[in-house]
């Protein structure tokens, strides 16, 4: 069965370091798209099918947490961060950016190779048209639209970007925090009453399919998570 090559995104503003990974990506059968700057990444993601996104932190125009944040608004393509300093392996884990992986720099193309192999494995596997965990859910991220028990919800953008965030991760307890920095664009300006705000007119929605279940879960003292199937 043949395949159409899947399309990567490489945003890296270096040239040496882009080529390497082209050339690589390009040897183990994938399509290499490669953009040196934030601003012209998000227009390529606009233009195109991307399958995943390599992304430095350090580019010119804007930083690769800010177009991760952006692409994710918009839709949900893995991306594996590269990054230049340990500093910044703490912003991704402690920002809850949703990224897939990391590799840091300097790293092997075979390494890197390896883990976009991986990443696509585990999101192919879970078709981007549907969410991890339960069938009651389905979430078209190029709509932006999420139904519930086959009911499509009519959410704020806040509301959606929250509980896309649930939805990505089921099970797992979500700071008010990590739940700020997910939905809203300036997450300092927000509540945690702003959050706990949001997640009562979510529930609202989705008691209105289904009166008898709720399924977002209050942890008192930490934050919410979805519940498992
Ligand atoms: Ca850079």
């Amino acid at each position: 069965m043949s395949q159409l090559p899947q399309t990567i995104l490489v945003v890296e503003d270096e040239v040496s370091i882009a080529e390497t990974i082209v050339y690589a990506l390009r040897t183990e059968g994938y399509e290499p798209l490669w953009k040196t700057n934030g601003r012209d990444a998000l227009a390529a993601l606009a233009a195109q099918p991307i399958a995943l996104v390599i992304l430095d932190v350090g580019l010119p125009d804007m930083s690769g947490f800010d177009v991760c944040r952006e692409m994710q608004r918009r839709g949900a393509t893995p991306v594996i961060f590269l990054t230049a300093r340990s500093g910044e392996v703490d912003r991704i884990v402690g920002l809850e950016l949703g990224a897939d992986d990391y590799v840091p720099k300097p790293f092997s193309p075979r390494e890197l190779t390896a883990r976009v192999r991986a990443v696509l494995r585990r999101s192919n596997g879970n078709s981007h048209e549907v969410s991890s965990g339960t069938t009651a859910w389905e979430h078209d991220a190029a709509r932006c639209r999420i139904s519930f028990r086959g009911s499509a919800l009519e959410l704020t953008r806040n509301e959606y970007r929250l509980l896309g965030a649930l939805l990505a991760s089921p099970g797992r307890v979500f700071s008010r925090d990590q739940l700020m920095t997910a939905a809203w664009d300036d997450p300092g300006a927000a509540l945690d009453r702003t959050v706990d705000a949001h997640i009562k007119s979510l529930r609202a929605k989705l008691r209105i399919v289904a009166p008898e279940v709720d399924p977002i879960e209050t942890h008192r003292g930490f934050g919410y998570s979805l519940r498992e199937a």
